[in-house]
């Protein structure tokens, strides 16, 4: 038997001592992954982070690493991977990989066995002693994926185990000593925009928080890697302050999937980085917790990378997962619709180059023609590239993501190598997600359990406080496009439900902000105490970032007195909402400290937000809607641009009148203007009425708002009048024969010269 020492080289992890005769080389340490990915999604289905050649139908560059050898020899081989698409019986092995040693290729190719992560053998290798190099070699460009090469004297195959860190692989890693020790007052798992929002908000009340998230790059579904736009409006409803910190670090995309560099990961690890509270934990997955009674002691997180584990102790922790793990792990209370969830998406982008380009032949992806899915206009496949209703998105998440890339590809085969060819001949992929975005799994249970009807019946809990504005948005696969996959449909529709103020929003309790059982445990984002109708409002990234700014808040009162997130509502209620109405940038160093409100804290907000149009207060004499009383029935509107503050107002009910009351400044004439936004639907003919209060002076004015106004920001001439100093005036626009919609944003008396 031969005696072997392997080092592993990797700048990333401390040395690897491995057992002699046997040799486990996890790929996610390889010391450059090349332009393989590292996934981390599915740890928890099949015990290990791993790398994936992730090439779009190009071979991605090798990954490489050099271990050392103290002694040469012959070696049997393994590789810990699979063929991922065996299980749906499809034709080819679009995972093909090799194994390179010392510059050779192992005369197998890997990922084209099983329907399972196993150990795929790869014959005897010959090892020399001293420095040997490994490279993963990617055939196809099509999602190959590897987890582990193992080297042994012996004949055996080694043990194929989808726990996390099992003994033997620990062993074999050579981490047999005690995690590392880190000691907080806040732990927060998850680095989305719940876990973001609640990290800061607790670290700028003076709490220790470790902020822990297993990608390398924060912001969950909200980052460059999976691309959706953070919506949901903010800083609003009963407490307007909620929502500054995430309006700090929220993405401005223009669309969703956006470009990388709309997601502007940087920004929010440089937002994250500069509290020097936070001690960010990016590539660390938490798999363990312990507890002491009904609550939790420490979560134990590995590095994805070299799989070094920290011990995180604290006094009171955060789910912000996604998934509910930490409560599921603690025994939290939880649930999970069984079927007809809302599924995962991976959305994808394309592009058309200046020379033809070609796209293999996909025969092992869903066999697709042009009718079969709708056509990815804009460039982009968008949100309802969904798919795993009734698929479990815990235990065979991995098998859900697979789908989605197979429904992709057999879409860009149809565009590239079916019926789409004639129109598509330069079309290129420019990128698909791998890293999925989930949409529903597990929720853990808190003291109340939000329901639509508490929504919509607008009822009134004393601790709401996050304000939800998005609409009760289910979603369901499309029938159109579900015939030919009925048992897993990949495009989906929303159904937006009525009932929630969308500019005010629903607020949403505290008390669906901890666990009912695990006494320390907060949560915040998709995993909090909701039932799916009601995960259709609160589940948008913006309003989950709120969720967690609330939860900050409330951490630092639990370490202030000593208490559990369930006293703050019991017994500080009160002083929760003392915070909550302090600006996003109060700080204070610790929670004894006192709080500073620093010179950049944004201006409050009303409750209907923080205008967004242009400002009346710098156009002299502009009174914008908002002053204006209005009878009959009257919408709001955003959409036609620029307008004042925070909109405008639009009716065509005949009963329907809007008045400015305008004031003259000085003695002299005035033209008097109103402004609106022309559009096909708005009125031919809308009476103007301009009166002064003694009913002295009346002029009536017809204006076609199907027309462009005659000057800036929408303004428009509906008469000149001569007015005393202080002289009240009053505009009426009317809805009666206006032959279309009234617009109504503002009005303003200009001097004339
Ligand atoms: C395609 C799609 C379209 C959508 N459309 C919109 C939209 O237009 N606007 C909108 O605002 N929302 C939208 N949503 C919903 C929204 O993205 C999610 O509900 C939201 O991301 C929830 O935020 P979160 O912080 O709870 O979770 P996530 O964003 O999922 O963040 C959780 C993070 O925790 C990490 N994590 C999980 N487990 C562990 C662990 N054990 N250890 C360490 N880290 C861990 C994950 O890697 C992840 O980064 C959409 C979702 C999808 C998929």
């Amino acid at each position: 038997m031969n005696k072997l020492l392997v080092i592993s080289l990797l700048a990333l992890t401390p040395t690897l001592l491995l057992k002699a005769d046997r040799m486990l080389i996890e790929t996610e340490s390889f010391s450059d992954h090349g332009g393989w990915k590292l996934d981390t999604q599915f740890i928890r289905e099949m015990g290990s982070p791993y790398l994936m050649a992730h090439g779009l139908g190009n071979p991605v560059k090798d990954a490489t690493t050099t271990i050392e050898v103290k002694e040469g020899g012959n070696y049997q081989l393994f590789a810990r991977t699979k063929d991922w698409v065996a299980r749906w019986e499809a034709k080819g092995q679009p995972g093909r990989f090799q194994l390179i040693i010392n510059g050779t290729p192992v005369k197998t190719t890997f990922g084209t066995r099983g329907v399972k992560w196993d150990w795929q053998g790869g014959g005897k290798v010959t090892l020399k002693k001293g420095k040997n190099t490994l490279a993963l070699r990617d055939l196809t460009g099509f999602n190959g994926r590897c987890d582990a090469i193992y080297l042994t004297n012996y004949k055996e195959v080694p043990p194929n185990d989808s726990e996390i860190l099992p003994d033997w692989r620990r062993e074999m890693l050579g981490i047999t000593e005690k995690p590392l020790e880190k000691k907080y007052d806040l732990v927060v798992v998850g680095g989305g925009y719940s876990g973001m929002g609640a990290a800061i908000s607790a670290a700028r009340m003076g709490c220790k928080v470790a902020l822990i998230q297993d990608r390398g790059v924060l912001g969950g579904n909200g980052s460059s890697e999976v691309r959706v736009w953070a919506k949901g409006n903010i800083r609003r409803g009963k407490y307007p302050r909620i929502g500054e910190i995430i309006e700090e670090i929220a993405d401005k995309a223009k669309k969703s999937p956006g470009t990388y560099e709309e997601f502007e990961d940087e920004k929010k690890e440089r937002i994250v980085r500069a509290e020097k509270n936070i001690d960010l934990q990016l590539y660390h997955h938490a798999f363990k917790v312990e507890k002491k009674g009904n609550k939790i002691s420490a979560v134990h997180a590995f590095d994805v990378r070299s799989s070094q584990v920290t011990r995180f102790s604290g006094t009171l922790f955060v789910d912000a997962t996604g998934h509910g793990t930490i409560g599921y792990l603690a025994g939290a209370d939880h649930t999970m619709t069984e079927k007809g969830r809302m599924g995962m998406s991976n959305m994808w982008a394309w592009a058309n180059k200046e020379k033809a380009i070609s796209f293999p032949d996909t025969p092992w992806a869903l066999d697709l023609n042009m009718a079969d899915f709708p056509y990815p206009r804009d460039f982009h496949g968008q949100w309802f590239w969904e798919s795993g209703y009734d698929k479990d998105p815990l235990g065979d998440a991995e098998g859900i993501r697979d789908w989605n890339l197979r429904a992709v590809f057999g879409a860009f085969n149809a565009m590239k190598n079916r019926d789409g060819a004639d129109k598509h001949p330069n079309s290129i992929l420019t990128w698909v997600a791998y890293v999925g975005g989930p949409r529903e799994s597990r929720r853990l249970l808190g003291d109340v359990i939000l329901t639509e009807e508490d929504i919509v019946s607008k009822r009134d809990f004393p601790d709401g406080c996050v304000p939800s504005t998005w609409s009760i948005d289910l979603h369901y696969p499309k029938k159109q496009y579900a015939k030919k996959f009925p048992d897993n449909p990949f495009i989906s529709y929303a159904v937006h439900g009525k009932g929630v103020d969308r500019s005010y929003g629903y607020p949403v309790p505290y008390r669906c902000f901890y666990s009912r059982n695990i006494e320390n445990l907060f949560m915040a984002g998709r995993c909090i105490s909701v039932t799916h109708e009601a995960l259709g409002t609160v589940r948008v990234m913006k309003t989950c970032g709120m969720m967690g700014e609330v939860v900050g808040r409330a951490a630092s009162i639990c370490v202030k007195h000593d208490c559990l997130p369930r006293s703050v509502y019991e017994q500080h209620l009160g002083e929760l909402i003392e915070l909550i109405k302090l600006p996003g940038k109060a700080f204070r160093l610790t929670v004894n400290d006192k709080i500073t409100i620093p010179s950049d804290a944004m201006e409050i907000a009303g409750p209907h937000g923080a205008p967004n149009g242009l400002d009346p207060k710098k156009f002299p004499g502009v009174v914008d809607d908002a002053k204006a009383s209005f009878k009959g029935k009257w919408t709001k509107g955003q959409g036609l641009k620029p307008y004042f503050s925070y909109g405008y107002q639009y009716s065509s009910d005949p009963a329907s009148t809007a008045t400015f009351t305008l004031e003259a400044p000085e003695a002299g004439q005035y033209d008097t203007q109103i402004a609106y936004q022309p559009h096909p639907n708005r009125g031919k003919s809308v009476p103007v009425e301009v009166r002064t209060g003694d009913q002295r002076t009346k002029l009536i004015t017809v204006v076609n708002m199907t027309e462009k106004p005659s000057f800036k920001n929408g303004f428009h001439s509906v008469g000149r009048i001569t007015l005393r100093k202080g002289q009240k005036v009053m505009v009426e626009l009317s809805a009666k024969g206006a032959q279309g919609n009234v617009h109504v944003d503002a009005a303003k008396l200009l001097p004339v010269e």
